[in-house]
């Protein structure tokens, strides 16, 4: 087996601690590029949303380097994401590629001895004994937990830091050194090392930056390509952000699913505006709205790709929270990444406008 994986966010990082770990051979597909797009669009249904044509050009870069299997997080809907496996393997059948699929789905959706079944077909690869084999799934889940909270510290940290860019050039060079690492236990320490280092920058703790928080389709809000960098770019302007949809809550929430006391806080606070599940992460995008404007975030920026079901909900639901919260939500659609100048435009404006309401409420217009 030569396996690949699609590119979102710092997946690869936790992809690369598993696999050494296990022994097994894998590529890394290039980080997600115009070219990805490109390929994507070719070769994808018109009406397809982003993240799927994204995964076809990563896949196609990931093959043309000998890549046979391909490990994909799946769902059974009622979301487009509930075809992806199928149609991407139809596709890439089409195209003359016949790579073997292993999709990871919530137990609540395929069972546990269905998942277990799935998680062995990856595992029977390799040759190390079955504690090396735990300790190297260990090892990835504390690689994938530490690489987000090091990005959480370093996208709150930069609204108060004194030296302008240094949460982000840290995260830069924590994701690169961790990379270069070549076994789960040095990108471990590496990490550490970086968590120390953000912990203890010089902040200014009287600074009081403006806080976002990241909403909307998960895929669109980690994968940095698909939106234009939105994190790096408010760091950038010196403020605070905040996204609670990650790779590791995304292993947490499906481990506690069966148990149905995953996300508690956030199926509460979205009860009253969609009580009920529509696929995608409609539900943890109002939840993480209502959520915000409770902690005190003074507006959301919600991101989607065209046409995507879920979050066209979400969408018109946003509305009315932020009448009844009166918390200002932006929603920002992503897809041909055609407009990036566009884009920076509505985010500066947005900015201002939130800047302009914290000068008001101060004056007392
Ligand atoms: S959540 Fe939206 S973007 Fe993601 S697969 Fe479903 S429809 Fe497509």
């Amino acid at each position: 087996m030569k396996a690949t994986f699609p590119q979102m966010g710092n997946i690869y990082i936790a992809a690369k601690a598993l696999f050494e770990g296990l022994g097994i051979e894998y590529v890394i597909p290039p980080k997600c590029s115009k070219t990805d797009l490109d390929i994507g669009s070719l070769h994808s249904p018109e009406e397809i949303c982003l993240p799927f044509k994204l995964m076809i050009g990563n896949y196609i870069h990931a093959i043309e380097k000998g890549a046979d299997t391909i490990i994909l997080a799946g769902s059974c809907g009622p979301c487009r994401f509930g075809e992806y496996c199928e149609l991407q393997m139809n596709l890439l059948k089409s195209m003359g590629y016949n790579m073997n699929f292993i999709v990871i789905d919530y137990p609540k959706d395929i069972g546990m001895m269905e998942l277990h079944r799935r998680i062995h077909k990856i595992s029977s690869e390799s040759k190390k004994n079955t504690i090396q084999k735990i300790n190297a799934l260990l090892n990835a889940l504390k690689v994938l937990n530490l690489m987000d909270e090091i990005e959480e510290t370093a996208h709150m940290y930069a609204g108060f830091e004194r030296n302008k860019g240094e949460c982000k050039n840290l995260l830069i060079e924590c994701r690169k050194d961790t990379l270069e690492c070549d076994n789960a236990y040095s990108m471990i320490k590496i990490m550490n090392q970086y968590k120390q280092k953000l912990n203890h920058l010089s902040v200014d703790i009287n600074k009081n930056p403006l806080k976002i928080a990241i909403i909307g389709e998960i895929y669109t809000i980690i994968e940095p390509y698909s939106n234009f960098y939105i994190e790096e770019k408010l760091m950038d302007y010196g403020v605070s952000s905040s996204r609670k949809l990650t790779p590791s809550w995304w292993v947490k929430n499906a481990a506690l699913s069966p148990l149905k006391i995953n996300s508690v806080k956030i199926r509460k606070n979205a009860k009253k505006y969609i009580p009920i599940g529509i696929g995608g992460h409609a539900v943890e995008c109002i939840g993480e709205a209502v959520t915000a404007s409770k902690n005190g975030f003074d507006g959301a920026i919600q991101i989607l790709p065209m046409g995507c079901m879920p979050e066209i909900v979400s969408k018109a639901i946003l509305p009315t929270i932020s009448k009844d919260l009166d918390f200002p939500v932006m929603s920002l659609i992503v897809d041909d990444m055609d407009g990036e100048a566009g884009y920076i435009t509505r985010m500066e404006a947005f900015i201002d406008l939130l800047e302009r309401r914290r000068k008001n409420a101060l004056s007392g217009c």
